[in-house]
């Protein structure tokens, strides 16, 4: 019998909409408790409400709480873990886990943009699908992965793309790496190797800013005086900024600040490419960390995770980069 832990932590998939004002709101009782869904033969659900949280009020803490307690899990001999989250920062969540636990076997999340008596609901059936893939041999040795609307995502790259449609997640360059069809979970990629770090603690500040055309200093020259330990930028095109923005830079740098480098763009990697003020070339010179595939708030995470694994300023780079 394969055991499936189910940490239920809240959003939509456990919401119900009121009939009068049209608020969707968390329900009195979580609708995925006692849910008639179809489990596969010999898969024994483990179901716990660990949260009851819209996803907008999921911290780095509560990602760790989910870490641990999936490694005492691990430890109990579990086979999967479907986890259900609300699709706001459900990527985050993902993303954290797929960087702190890694491949040990398979976790996947999940989640509705329909609440549970909304017409049209997408929670069960998303939730069923996940079982599926959790239980499915061939999920393990994939990261942590997200199933929603048939579709099966790695949690390195995907992203919510739309504020209501069932078929938000995408993974930008990539595409999904599987499908769940009615009588298969078909797996089409393999992902690359990473270096997963275990950590105990989730502190700091670590800010994103995004770059626009016109953008000056003084939002980046603020943070300078206040007590952040890192920054993440959202940099333009393939990773430059206005020249403006520098002089801010250099009074972070100076500090020790590690900065952090994505591009703004949807599609393609961040890469040092020019050569002119602002440019990829003497961002990367200063001391600027370009951060290649992922977006702003994955490569927050990151950074926060890698600080506070206590990776040294050499490592932080090679593992920021990759
Ligand atoms: N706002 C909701 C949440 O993230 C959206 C959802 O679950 O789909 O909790």
């Amino acid at each position: 019998m394969k055991k499936i832990l189910v940490l239920h932590t809240g959003g939509t998939i456990a919401m119900k909409e009121n009939v009068l004002t049209g608020g969707v709101s968390p329900d009195v009782a979580n609708p995925l408790m006692d849910a008639e869904i179809q489990i596969p033969e010999n898969v024994e659900l483990l179901v716990e409400d660990i949260f009851i949280l819209p996803s907008p009020h999921i911290m780095p803490n509560h990602m760790l709480i989910l870490k641990n307690r999936i490694q005492e899990a691990i430890k109990a001999g579990v086979s999967g873990v479907v986890i259900t989250h609300g699709t706001d920062t459900l990527e985050e969540t993902a993303f954290f886990l797929d960087t702190t636990i890694g491949e040990q076997l398979p976790i996947v999340l999940t989640g509705a943009m329909r609440s549970s008596n909304e017409l049209g609901s997408d929670g069960l059936y998303n939730f069923e699908s996940a079982i599926r893939v959790a239980s499915c041999a061939e999920a393990k040795d994939k990261g942590v992965l997200i199933v929603m609307n048939d579709e099966i995502h790695s949690a390195r790259y995907v992203t919510k793309t739309h504020t209501t449609n069932v078929a938000t997640f995408r993974t930008p360059t990539l595409g999904p790496i599987g499908l769940v069809t009615k009588n298969r979970i078909l797996f089409m990629q393999e992902l690359l190797p990473t270096r997963h770090l275990d950590i105990a603690t989730v502190d700091g500040v670590i800010p994103i800013v995004k770059a626009y055309a016109g953008m000056h200093g003084e939002l980046i020259e603020a943070l300078a005086h206040t007590k952040v330990d890192g920054l993440v930028i959202e940099a333009l095109g393939a990773g430059n900024l206005p020249p403006q923005t520098l002089a801010a830079l250099k009074k972070l740098l100076i500090q020790k600040i590690p900065i952090v480098l994505v591009s703004r763009c949807f599609n393609g990697i961040a890469e040092p490419v020019y050569d002119y003020s602002g440019g990829g070339k003497e961002l990367e010179d200063m001391g600027v960390i370009f951060c290649d595939s992922i977006n702003s708030q994955k490569a927050r995470l990151k950074l926060l995770i890698a600080l506070n694994y206590g990776l040294s300023a050499k490592e932080l780079v090679t593992f920021i980069h990759n």
